[in-house]
């Protein structure tokens, strides 16, 4: 008898349960230079829907409900973005996205990791004008570049914030988000860079959105950079953990666990980007594999990170004395000497306070610097 019961009250459970609406937990945009992405939390078996117009983007979800301490995130606006509206009958939740620009939509779908719980809607709204405006831009920066080359033989740096937009990066003790911590070192070293008129420095990001890291990749190539470097902040459970440390690229990856969680960590960042960058990378690695000037690059990388990590070491703690090896994506900038700052533990509570601090940045900033110089002094 007791088993039919519970059997019976089971039976009632479960129809109870799935008559429930699956509930839209949260919404992000990230505005970057060629598009605006929209990340929406939801259930895995979310039913949606993504039309559009020349006007408008239509994002539908069967049964849903949109929790009410995040209804407000909804309505965002930004220079593609007119308004967000909210139109809900019965069986839907429709979000009308108005937009101002030309452009075409893109969505892929994410699943839980170690840093998101839910699964996520992730929909690009790719800025088609602007777009254009960038390869305006590009040509006449070219006709400048020819212009310039005969003037004076300027070095391009390219300086990379790691992370950025839906990948925080490590979070340090007291909540401070390691991508904004490295986008805020890396203006200060372009700017400090820009000073020199023999050097040039150049973003691959300059707001709060993720760059895919192949991305970062093409973007040094376009750039025509003769140095890579990525700027990035330490993370361990202990929060004892101190010091700088600094990687150079290498194919077999490296033996030390701290250097494997890196690795793991770093790489695995991509599938922010979607799941094309992932297929690229394939495609990629074989002509990195390829690349004859190979050996040459990871000399200069070697160099490149010695004189980075003395001039840190003068600064603060450095927390391995010889730059260190793992098989980074980002590194992978055929023939240019590149090279992973970390440039200390977010983790640690004393060492956040001094990631976070305007001063210690550009502290941070300078030695960096430094190290570019004096790298550059030893080549003459
Ligand atoms: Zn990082």
């Amino acid at each position: 008898m007791r088993y039919w019961i519970s059997l019976i009250i089971f039976v009632f459970a479960g129809c109870a349960f799935s008559a429930e609406k699956t509930s839209l937990y949260d919404f992000r945009y990230w505005t970057a230079p060629n598009q605006t992405r929209i990340v929406i939390d939801k259930e895995e078996d979310t039913l949606f829907n993504i039309t559009n117009t020349d006007k408008v983007v239509i994002i539908s979800f069967d049964d849903a409900e949109v929790l009410s301490k995040t209804f407000s995130n909804i309505f965002f606006k930004d220079n593609r973005i007119q308004k967000v509206l909210i139109k809900r009958d019965k069986r839907t939740i429709k979000l009308i996205v108005y937009i101002n620009k030309n452009f075409k939509v893109k969505h892929f779908t994410l699943e839980p990791n170690a840093k998101y719980k839910f699964h996520r809607l992730v929909v690009d709204i790719i800025d088609l004008e602007s777009q254009v405006k960038i390869q305006k831009i590009e040509t006449t920066k070219d006709i400048k570049k020819v212009k310039n080359s005969t003037q004076k033989d300027q070095k391009i740096i390219l300086v990379d914030a790691g992370h950025g937009g839906e990948d925080s990066g490590a979070i340090g003790k007291n909540k401070s988000q390691e991508k904004s911590v490295n986008l805020a070192i890396a203006k200060k070293l372009v700017a400090i860079i820009n000073k020199n008129s023999d050097l040039k420095a150049v973003l691959t990001r300059s707001g709060d959105y993720y760059i895919p890291l192949t991305k970062r990749i093409t973007i040094a190539q376009k750039e025509n950079a003769t140095m890579f470097i990525s700027i990035h902040a330490d993370s361990v459970e202990s929060s004892t953990a101190k010091g700088a440390s600094i990687y150079t690229l290498s194919e077999k990856g490296n033996n030390s666990k701290l250097s494997q969680q890196l690795e793991k960590s770093q790489n695995l960042v991509d599938q922010f980007g979607g799941v094309e960058t992932v297929i690229d990378n394939d495609q990629f690695l074989k002509n990195i594999l390829s690349d004859f000037s190979r050996k040459d690059r990871d000399m200069q990388s070697l160099n490149l990170a010695k004189e980075i990590l003395n001039e840190l070491g003068k600064i603060g703690p450095v927390h391995k004395k010889e730059p260190q090896k793992a098989n980074f994506v980002v590194l992978k900038t055929p023939s240019i000497p590149s090279v992973l700052v970390e440039t200390a533990f977010i983790s640690n509570p004393t060492q956040e306070k001094r990631l976070t601090n305007s001063k210690q940045q550009k502290k941070i900033a300078e030695s960096i610097y430094k190290g570019i110089l004096n790298y550059y002094k030893k080549l003459e």
